[in-house]
């Protein structure tokens, strides 16, 4: 991925995220390696579920249209590979909104568990210092971002940061959140940065990029692409996060859409550079994961022939698919 170096100047983007082995443990999917003990961050791929198509096949969300029984039964996959309680999964209704709030009370913890119905209040942020309170948010394109800090002040934040709450201050509001609800100081925030449309694919039209420049300066505009983890990047470093204890996993979901989810209004018109990153992510993964060369193209090769190249969306408008990451902030010694 082309990026802008300044911003990324310090920051870890490599060895921090350890991709869990698919045949041992379901689902797909990347740990996070660096996170303080009691905290548990995890993005899940899109392959390792039971979901059919269009939704195949680990689909976490309820709110998409599909099969009920098959969102428990990954949730239920998710859940034992990760040792947490399925019943306690707390997802709120994202808006792409800036809002952020506290997960407090042990009654809410697992709103969203079994259904869309019972959500947590509409936000695109949670924050926690409860014990064993999971927290899932879902993402398509936008940037999934986890803040955590260990030790006695244990506490973590789940961020939906997508064009319009970044502007907005998601990431600030959820470091403000570490900070003032609980005591953190911002050196000892640990960040997280999942998988997102990168600069190479996200393109926005001139008078997006604009006002993302406006807001974050040029390094977080590329011509009519915008760069939403160099942005989410400048607001961390700006809150006092230092740069080495930022961690991104560098996976571009219009790049790698075969494994990621993506957005169904980008899937319906796939850029012309997607031939081109095909291959190229082909001999990436064979290089990088040598380990897993012979599943990865087993793997794909049942992505292309079940389709996931070709797909028809029905339906299917709620870019929020689910690219979903879990975080278990429990307390020291359970
Ligand atoms: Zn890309």
């Amino acid at each position: 991925m082309n990026r802008n170096q300044s911003v990324y100047d310090g920051v870890n983007s490599h060895g921090s995220f350890a991709r869990v082995n698919p045949v041992l443990r379901l689902p797909y999917g990347w740990k996070f390696t660096k996170a303080p003990a009691g905290v548990k961050v995890f993005f899940t791929m899109r392959h390792g579920g039971v979901s059919e198509p269009p939704y195949e096949s680990l689909n976490l969300g309820f709110h998409v249209g599909d099969d009920h029984e098959h969102v428990i039964q990954n949730r239920r996959a998710l859940s034992e590979a990760l040792g947490i309680a399925p019943a306690g999964i707390t997802s709120p209704r994202q808006r792409h909104t800036s809002r952020v709030m506290l997960l407090e009370h042990d009654e809410q913890v697992g709103a969203g568990a079994y259904g869309e119905e019972s959500f947590f209040d509409p936000c695109d942020g949670l924050a926690t210092a409860l014990p064993a309170a999971p927290i899932l948010l879902q993402f398509a394109d936008c940037l999934p971002v986890a803040l955590m800090a260990g030790g006695p002040r244990l506490a973590a934040c789940v961020l939906h940061a997508g064009r319009r709450g970044i502007v907005d201050g998601v990431v600030r509001n959820g470091v403000a959140m570490m900070t003032d609800q609980f005591g953190v100081r911002p050196v000892a925030i640990t960040a997280a940065l999942g998988p997102a449309i990168g600069p190479c694919c996200y393109e926005v039209g001139s008078g997006i990029a604009r006002e993302f420049e406006a807001r974050f300066g040029p390094e977080a505009v590329a011509g009519a692409n915008v760069d939403l983890a160099a942005a989410a990047i400048i607001d961390l470093k700006s809150a006092g996060i230092p740069p080495e204890n930022i961690h991104l996993l560098d996976a571009c979901t219009c790049c790698n859409h075969e494994l990621l989810f993506l957005s169904p209004r980008r899937r319906d018109r796939p850029p012309r550079r997607h031939r081109l990153d095909r291959k190229t992510r082909w001999r990436m993964i064979q290089i990088r994961d040598t380990d897993f060369g012979k599943l990865h193209d087993q793997l794909f090769r049942n992505a292309k022939t079940r389709n996931s190249w070709k797909l028809k969306t029905r339906n299917h408008t709620d870019e929020k698919t689910s690219i979903s990451l879990a975080t278990e902030a429990s307390l020291p010694g359970r």
